[in-house]
């Protein structure tokens, strides 16, 4: 927790990182020597000391809203596990959203899941690049000099993300899927892993349900994997089941399990090309 008085919401006087605030990403098992890249774009809930709490109730910093709850402990773990190196965010999505482009009003949301981010409310463009610049910018840069050194070194290096949803938005039922797999057109890792994983007694498994791999709309996985030809995963595990480690461990271990053998595999280790095709809607750049 922050030890000096926080600024005011919006004191443009500063600058968005200060040295009372950590990197814009963090990198573990950084010399991991597997063909594998983990990327956790909702990994953190901090909001820099600049922005106050978004003019949000501390309690509000805690929820699904402001991050992927448990993603960085899975992550943490899956590192370890497959000895692969893993880049995580270092900020909320509420300050920007990692995992969308960035003329993409989500990537800046007012509102999320009905809560009003009064830090959010109107932001000139100046406001926004700046965020960008400091916080979205180096992390995609990061994972950008990580693939394209395996890339030279003649590797190809598959890419997962690692996210996790809610178990109900505000007023829904509860969502029965546990894991969900969310794939586009390249279903080299995703359909053998999702497999995998539909054997594991009593793990209910969502097939791009109640989340996708939607082209224009998600970044991180379609710009860095599918632009490249690269093989990749994007996860998402309902986050009532990994809120504390143990149950982040446990879930961690289900998707090593399921993704270690694919991952091996000769399908992990070409370069398929399945977007952008001609014809297709472009997205948003
Ligand atoms: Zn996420």
């Amino acid at each position: 927790m922050p030890t000096s008085p926080r600024l005011p919401v919006g004191d443009v006087t500063a600058p968005v990182l200060t040295d009372q605030d950590g990197p814009p990403f963090v990198v573990i098992n950084s010399d991991g020597a597997a063909d594998c890249l983990l990327v956790c774009d909702h990994a953190s809930n901090t909001i820099p000391q600049r922005f106050g709490e978004l003019g949000l109730d501390e309690a509000r910093l805690q929820e699904h809203i402001a991050w992927d709850i448990g993603a960085a402990a899975m992550t943490r773990r899956l590192a370890e596990r497959l000895n692969a190196p893993a880049v995580m965010a270092g900020f909320s999505r509420l300050v920007v959203d990692c995992n969308r482009y960035l003329d993409d009003p989500a990537a800046f949301v007012e509102v999320s899941d009905q809560v009003e981010v009064p830090g959010n409310a109107s932001l000139t463009a100046e406001a926004k690049k700046e965020r960008a610049e400091a916080l979205y910018r180096p992390y995609h840069a990061e994972i950008d000099r990580r693939i394209e050194g395996g890339l030279l070194s003649g590797r190809v290096p598959a890419v997962v993300a690692v996210h996790t949803m809610t178990e109900r938005m505000r007023g829904e039922d509860l969502r029965p899927q546990e894991v969900t797999v969310c794939w586009a057109r390249d279903g080299r890792l995703a359909v053998p892993f999702m497999r995998r994983l539909e054997t594991v007694e009593g793990l209910v498994v969502g097939d791009n349900d109640p989340y996708g791999l939607d082209l224009g709309e998600d970044y991180t996985v379609p710009e860095h994997a599918m632009r490249r030809g690269l093989p990749h995963l994007q996860i998402e595990v309902r986050q009532d089941l990994v809120g504390d480690t143990a149950g982040a461990l446990r879930l961690a271990d289900l998707l090593y399990d399921a993704m270690a053998e694919p991952l091996a595999s000769d399908a992990a280790c070409g370069r398929e090309y399945h977007w952008p095709l001609e014809g297709d809607v472009q997205p948003r750049r």
